[in-house]
């Protein structure tokens, strides 16, 4: 098993420093939950990079005041810390031999994936996450933030789900990244087409076409939707169409590293899936379900790291 999604710090901080030792008691948590490598994910939008490049990429328009001005906050608020000394933080991590890559969740910027493309391309990750968390501005899944919880009830469902699925097809077929992350992610505040289908062939389509892994999140079991990314109908398409899949956690803290990876694994098995896929310098190779034996196990490179896929 894998935790292929992990956060240094939840939303509400930004001002907390990089430390080694948080990643290694990430990887003591995982390890006791039978998840035997980890990758640090933070958010594209949490560096100062990142801002330089895209700050202000919501302002067309499409997007209300209300909205602008809460993407503008937001922005403002998480922007904070340094791409670089993230990147020396985890591979110092990794060379002290704990069981962990380097990655990025890696927010979808429209039309600008061709730049994110090659802010990033200058830093050794591992794997790139590409995850949606705002179509034209809007975060329909910041549970926190009034302004975009009130748009759910101002716009149609299935017209919320197409405007994220559309994104999601952009994003993939930009080739920036390795791994879909939360698929489903559009339903987390609880609003679900009553025949959602046809997005799912189209999600399912997107990785197909891009050659990109889905991850299996937990994070959903903590959202108001209560249920896993992504639902079992659009999880059996992936395995139908062979999108090779990882799973994640998407902690934000370390309550949360490896959470549910028991209900995961069982979920795998009932769509017959034996390998998840992991990635060391954007190179897929495969990597157990399975929970290894008990009995003492070190933070070494996980088997098969080479030349597997
Ligand atoms: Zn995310
Ligand atoms: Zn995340």
């Amino acid at each position: 098993m894998l935790d292929y999604h992990l956060h240094l710090w939840p939303h509400h901080e930004h001002d907390t420093p990089l430390r080694v030792e948080q990643l290694a008691d990430y990887c003591a948590q995982a390890e006791a939950a039978g998840v035997t490598e980890l990758a640090l994910t933070e958010h594209l939008f949490r560096f100062r990079q990142a801002e330089a490049l895209l700050g202000g990429f919501w302002n067309d328009e499409r997007i209300s005041p209300a909205l602008a001005e809460s993407m503008a906050e937001y922005w403002k608020f998480h922007a904070t810390v340094d791409l670089d000394a993230y990147v020396a933080c985890a591979q110092e991590a990794k060379d002290a031999g704990l069981p962990l890559v380097i990655g990025l969740e890696v927010d979808f910027y429209e039309g600008q994936m061709d730049t994110v493309a090659s802010l990033l391309a200058g830093y050794p990750f591992d794997v790139l996450l590409g995850s949606v968390h705002w179509v034209g501005g809007w975060r329909f899944d910041d549970l926190d933030d009034p302004v975009s919880m009130a748009e759910w009830s101002a716009r149609e469902v299935d017209d919320c789900w197409d405007a994220y699925t559309y994104a999601m097809e952009e994003l993939a077929a930009s080739g920036a990244c390795d791994v879909l992350a939360h698929p489903d992610v559009i339903k987390a505040a609880g609003y679900v087409p009553d025949a959602p289908a046809e997005w799912w062939d189209r999600l399912a389509e997107a990785a197909v076409g891009s050659g990109m892994a889905a991850e299996l999140s937990s994070s959903g079991w903590r959202k108001p939707v209560d249920e896993q990314y992504p639902a079992l109908g659009l999880l059996e398409r992936f395995v139908a169409r062979g999108v090779p899949l990882t799973t994640a956690s998407d902690a934000h803290h370390l309550d949360h590293v490896a959470h549910r990876a028991d209900d995961m694994r069982t979920l795998l098995g009932s769509v017959g899936v034996g390998a998840l896929q992991g990635y060391r310098e954007r190179r897929p190779y495969a990597v157990p379900v399975s929970r290894p034996p008990a009995g003492p196990v070190g933070g070494s490179a996980p088997a098969g790291a080479e030349g597997t896929a």
